[in-house]
């Protein structure tokens, strides 16, 4: 780790003495910061096998992997810059919203949900740097549940089913949980020696471990693994962090790519897809006002997230026809790109209580940033999150449909802030922050794992420039507003655990115009109505099964592929960024096998599951097997050591290049 050519200063809008500390120290001292790639000299016109468009979750990853191939030429471009100094703090991850590395977008008003939020819209921030989103996200390590992917791959093929995302997901993963390291029936999901680090931390905050108390009293069973296959309960998430740091597909596959077959832009905005013949043979890209043209020999690869990915295949003619002719434009490919967008909806509930209920572990002392400067260590290092997962049912008891995620705000925090950049109104902020004057806050956000209702993204105009319009759909299935009344009250309910009885915790219902003299049920549902947020786990605009085919490839047009989260058919039941890296493990191998390479890195069938091998086990490498029924249903898993070999398998490469890499064209 070193302060290389970029700036130790950060951009973001990190506030406080906390930041003022660390950039004083990083900035004198370049104890944080980071070598990031760099911008490749390119010639306008220039040839590359793949061109990849977006260095967020999924391109990052995929162009790590794609340039394992030497004979493999990558071009990958991206519209933000390097990440600011706060995207490598853990603790400073909620500065980045709102900020410039972050796109900004909101979703269109409809005047029926979302109604408390700022101008009645909802914030969607999406990231804008080098990492994308996941340079800006919460870095909790999720990845749904295995009922999610068999909905997959009855949508989209075996390729997606539980027993073969799971291997990509362990693929990736370095599990350093000492909860779960050191027990061999959780450590049967997980990897060791991937790329990217999944860490717990040594103490959990007083807070958390109150909030895992109330939810024990509850009835919640405390889970020791998030990612269990049946963890219905409460429980801590593992976080994306490598030794105080945020570890992402950037920072631990990116950076570390192969450096002569990959080339990078940055601060390069793609304005269009180039196709002709129903071929996707280029791009155009623009950079420093200059417009480029480049071009593909195999492939033109979108990973440019779930709003910018259809905002790119609309205006090259991919995209529902009556959308695009009441734009003008020639229609290539009649798809319902944009359509199916969905995510975790999410309404706040609120407690106050006595001042000390949260117990201010990561009190503001300008300690913390120089413990975190000389070791890694203390609040800034730490992005702790727990979350209660809920059923829908008793009678369907694995797998949960709602979580509850609490968090607890001392007296006098900058909680106005972070209340206006969630996207509450004025007024709201101002109520809520009058309370923390006089109490702590008690926050608890519940959210829908399934939404049943679906949104859109549209075309503004055929300026590419434009923001892309969201109409996020909240709530247009009723049902989905139905499940709160239920979700706020079990919310409320922690007020009335011993703990937080002894603080005189109790319920808030914050004024909201629309829903006075109500009763109890028919509140929550008018408050959650207006108050309902989106949870920033967005999927679905160009999904498998309508947009794209099972491998991924834009239906009806050849040598174009979709890699990131709009190819998720339905969201899971959980953050959504290592599933996006898992997409993209499995899209680079897709590919290396469709150019007949051979496959790189985890070599799962020297798997053993306790004194089962691979050969006594089903065949894992089939479809519709059912290691991880066998998993699931704990059959043989009970004893002993778990073994994961990884293997690097020699790479061979085809010699069949299209063209000459030389060829170039007149700027545009
Ligand atoms: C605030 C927030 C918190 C989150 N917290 C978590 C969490 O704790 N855990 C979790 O699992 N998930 C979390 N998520 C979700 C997760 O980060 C995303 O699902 C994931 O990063 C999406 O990856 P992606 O590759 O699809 O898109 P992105 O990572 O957003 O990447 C898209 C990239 O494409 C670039 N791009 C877009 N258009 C163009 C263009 N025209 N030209 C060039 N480049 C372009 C963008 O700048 C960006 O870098 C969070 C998301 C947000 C927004």
């Amino acid at each position: 780790m070193v302060c290389g050519l970029t700036s130790c200063l950060g951009s973001g809008a990190a506030g406080g003495l906390f930041s003022s500390a660390v950039q004083f120290f990083a900035a004198t001292q370049c104890l944080v910061g980071e070598t990031w790639p760099k911008d490749s000299v390119l010639q306008n016109g220039s040839r590359y096998d793949f061109i990849i468009v977006g260095a967020g979750t999924a391109g990052s990853a995929l162009a790590a992997r794609l340039s394992e191939v030497a004979n493999f030429s990558v071009l990958l471009l991206e519209a933000g810059g390097d990440p600011p100094i706060e995207a490598i703090i853990p603790a400073f991850r909620e500065t980045l919203k709102a900020s410039s590395v972050d796109w900004n977008f909101t979703s269109v008003e409809n005047n029926i949900t979302s109604q408390a939020l700022k101008r009645g819209i909802e914030q969607q921030p999406r990231g804008k740097m080098l990492g994308g989103s996941g340079s800006l996200n919460h870095m909790v390590y999720a990845r749904g549940f295995p009922s999610d992917y068999h909905e997959w791959a009855s949508i989209a093929g075996e390729t997606w089913n539980w027993t073969n995302v799971l291997k990509y997901f362990m693929k990736t993963e370095h599990m350093t949980d000492t909860n779960i390291v050191n027990n061999p029936e959780l450590m049967v999901y997980h990897g060791r020696g991937g790329a990217i680090e999944v860490s717990g931390t040594n103490e959990v905050m007083f807070s958390i471990k109150k909030f895992l108390q109330a939810f024990e009293e509850l009835g919640f069973k405390t889970v020791p693994d998030m990612t269990y296959p049946n963890s219905i309960g409460a429980g801590c998430f593992s976080h994306t962090i490598r030794n105080g740091e945020r570890d992402s597909s950037l920072r631990a596959l990116l950076n570390n790519a192969n450096s002569t077959s990959l080339h990078i832009l940055k601060d390069t905005f793609v304005t269009k897809i180039i196709i002709e013949n129903g071929t996707a043979i280029g791009i155009e890209a623009v950079k420093d006002d200059k417009t480029f043209l480049f071009y593909a020999d195999r492939e033109v690869i979108l990973s440019a997230g779930t709003f910018n990915t259809p905002k790119l295949l609309m205006p090259s003619g991919v995209g529902r026809s009556e959308h695009l002719r009441s734009l003008g434009i020639d229609v290539v490919a009649d798809l319902p790109v944009g359509s199916n967008l969905h995510d975790h909806a999410m309404v706040l509930a609120f407690l106050v209580a006595d001042n000390g209920t949260c117990v201010s572990d990561e009190a503001e002392n300008s300690m913390e940033a120089i413990k975190y400067l000389y070791d890694r260590t203390g609040f800034l290092a730490k992005a702790d999150n727990m979350a209660a997962y809920l059923p829908l049912s008793s009678s369907e008891p694995t797998v949960p449909e709602f979580a509850l995620y609490p968090t607890c705000i001392p007296q006098f925090s900058p909680f106005r802030s972070g209340c206006l950049t969630l996207g509450l109104n004025e007024d709201l902020c101002t109520e809520l922050h009058n309370l923390n004057q006089e109490y702590e806050l008690v926050t608890i956000a519940a959210v829908l794992l399934k939404p049943k209702s679906r949104g859109k993204v549209e075309l503004n105009s055929i300026n590419p420039f434009d923001d892309p319009l969201i109409y996020a759909g909240t709530f247009s299935e009723e049902q989905d507003l139905d499940h709160f009344p239920r979700l706020i009250k079990m919310a409320w309910s922690i007020a009335d655990t011993n703990y937080f009885r002894s603080k005189n915790a109790r319920v808030i219902k914050p004024w909201v115009e629309a829903c006075s003299n109500l009763t109890e049920s028919a509140w929550i549902k008018c408050m959650s109505r207006a108050m309902v947020t989106s949870a920033w786990h967005s999927v679905g605009t160009a999904a498998m099964g309508t947009v794209v085919d099972g491998d991924l490839k834009v239906l009806g047009i050849n040598g174009l592929r979709v890699v990131d989260a709009s190819v998720m058919p339905k969201i899971i039941r959980g953050n959504t960024n290592a599933p996006v890296v898992m997409i993209a493990e499995i899209a680079a191998d897709l590919i290396k096998e469709h150019y007949s390479v051979s496959r790189t890195g985890t070599n799962l069938n020297n798997m053993t599951i306790g004194n089962l091998t691979a050969s006594s086990m089903p065949n894992i490498s089939q479809p519709n097997i059912n290691l991880a029924d066998v998993i699931e249903n704990n059959d043989m898993i009970n004893s002993s050591l778990i073994e994961v070999e990884i293997t690097n398998v020699e790479i061979i490469t085809t010699t069949d290049r299209q063209s000459d890499i030389d060829d170039t064209v007149n700027v545009a």
